[in-house]
């Protein structure tokens, strides 16, 4: 039930994707004509985000039969119930060998408080299940780390300099699930990597980050949007218009006056300023229009706005039963 509504929200932003493609490319180098193309968000540790069209990267989402993972040990970091009325985090690791799984813990519980610590989660931080797969790796770190052409042995394969961008962290995706579905719920998956450098990429339910860099987590607390609270982007690329018809998304609009939210206009938002109808949003510049200035789905290290955030209050809190959290 849990799956099949993450993949709902999935399928939808597939579907938002799948609109933009149609209807310009801003940001594309022009693709050899057959390749496969994708969307991929690409994060500054600045907190700007740009969303770039790029080949698709090489690694498998379909798990060939020789990539069938190991059994790894599940660690409990926080139980709060049942998971059929709790909603489950779930991290895994790549490029922790076998004697490094303190590390990975450590790596892991920082992300956490960082999550937890931040609205709404931090209201229904002991309402949520944390689980840890330790993913054990042959070699430590990732690849091209410190720099391309360094090759790592590691249980998903994470690499930055993915598309050529050093700070898009990108994973076998195939591989990760299968680990993270040794858990025994999962609503989301972080994947941490055994790097101090900035970096991270967002797979739907699934972002990766550097375990060791302190601002990556802020990449997982904006996938948790898209993919929790099927929230758009607040970000856009200059010269950029949309044409289509309205989106999905409960916080972008075609309407300029913002009616898709109109009881939260002009009500004070914790980004600043006051609910509106901003120009810019969902990567178009015009046509589309966002509720506030600059909430965390325009910029890193910033609070979902006000519209967000109830959105997101209503998706965690939807998976919680059993319990108050008043
Ligand atoms: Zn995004």
């Amino acid at each position: 039930m849990r799956r099949r509504s993450i993949q709902r929200i999935g399928m939808a932003l597939l579907a938002a994707a799948a609109v933009s493609l149609t209807l310009s490319t801003p940001t594309a180098a022009k693709p050899d004509a057959g390749t496969p193309m994708q969307w991929r968000e690409v994060f500054s540790p600045d907190g700007t985000i740009t969303k770039m069209y790029l080949p698709r990267e090489q690694t498998a989402t379909q798990l060939a039969p020789a990539d069938v993972v190991a059994q790894a040990d599940v660690v409990t970091i926080q139980y709060s119930g049942l998971s059929s009325q709790r909603f489950d985090m779930v991290f895994i690791g790549d490029g922790y060998t076998a004697t490094e799984m303190d590390t990975l813990r450590k790596h892991a519980q920082a992300k956490w408080d960082e999550i937890a610590a931040s609205a709404p989660w931090n209201k229904y931080k002991s309402f949520i299940n944390v689980w840890l797969v330790n993913v054990i790796s042959n070699e430590s770190g990732v690849d091209n780390d410190p720099s391309p052409g360094v090759n790592r042995d590691t249980a998903l394969d994470m690499y930055l300099w993915c598309n050529n961008i050093e700070r898009l962290l990108c994973l076998n995706e195939a591989k990760a699930r299968q680990y993270a579905n040794q858990a025994p719920g999962v609503d989301a998956i972080v994947a941490v990597g055994n790097t101090a450098k900035y970096g991270g990429a967002g797979y739907r339910d699934l972002s990766t980050v550097s375990g060791a860099n302190v601002l990556s987590g802020q990449i997982a607390l904006h996938e948790l949007g898209h993919s929790v609270g099927g929230l758009a982007d607040e970000y856009y690329t200059p010269g950029t218009t949309y044409s289509g018809g309205e989106l999905l998304a409960p916080n972008a609009t075609t309407d300029s006056t913002g009616q898709k939210w109109a009881s939260y206009l002009g009500r004070s938002t914790p980004d600043g300023g006051v609910i509106g109808a901003y120009q810019g949003g969902e990567q178009y510049e015009y046509g589309i229009y966002r509720p506030s200035q600059d909430s965390l789905m325009r910029s890193l290290n910033k609070p979902f706005n006000l519209v967000g955030l109830d959105v997101m209050d209503r998706a965690i809190s939807a998976k919680i039963s059993g319990g108050s959290t008043g």
